[in-house]
C-alpha cells in the first residue's frame, strides 16, 4: 500500500489509490489535477521547445521578402510559401486567400494617394 503524502499542488495530504501507487502526484480534487497537468504540459514544452506544429507551419509558410532597392517590400504576398500553403490546406482554399489578399493589397494601393 502506497503511503500518504502532500498532493503536489495544494499540499494537503492524501493516501494515493492502490492502482496508481506512486504515478498518482495529486490529491485528486480537480482543481489539482488540472494544475498538475498544466505543470507537466509546461514542462514538456519546455523540454521540446521545437515541437510546435503551428509555429513550425508558420516558419515554413512565411519567407524572406525578396529584396527591393527603396527598402520598402514591393509585393508582401510574395513572402508566403503559397505552393506549401496549397500542400498543407488544398489548392482551392490557398487560391481564395491568395486571390483575397492581391485583391485586398490592390484595394490599398488605390487607397493610398500617390
Ligand atoms: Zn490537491
Amino acid at each position: 500500500m502506497a503511503r500518504s503524502r502532500p498532493c503536489g499542488v495544494c499540499s494537503k495530504w492524501f493516501r494515493p489509490n492502490l492502482r496508481q501507487g506512486n504515478r498518482q502526484h495529486t490529491c485528486g480534487g480537480p482543481g489539482c489535477r488540472r494544475e498538475w497537468h498544466r505543470r507537466a504540459c509546461a514542462r514538456w514544452h519546455a523540454k521540446n521547445p521545437d515541437y510546435d506544429p503551428h509555429t513550425r507551419l508558420v516558419n515554413r509558410l512565411v519567407k524572406d521578402a525578396p529584396p527591393n532597392p527603396r527598402g520598402r517590400q514591393s509585393d508582401p504576398l510574395a513572402t508566403i510559401n503559397w505552393a506549401l500553403a496549397r500542400d498543407e490546406i488544398g489548392l482551392k482554399i490557398s487560391v481564395l486567400i491568395e486571390e483575397t489578399g492581391k485583391v485586398l493589397l490592390q484595394w490599398v494601393r488605390d487607397a493610398i494617394p500617390a
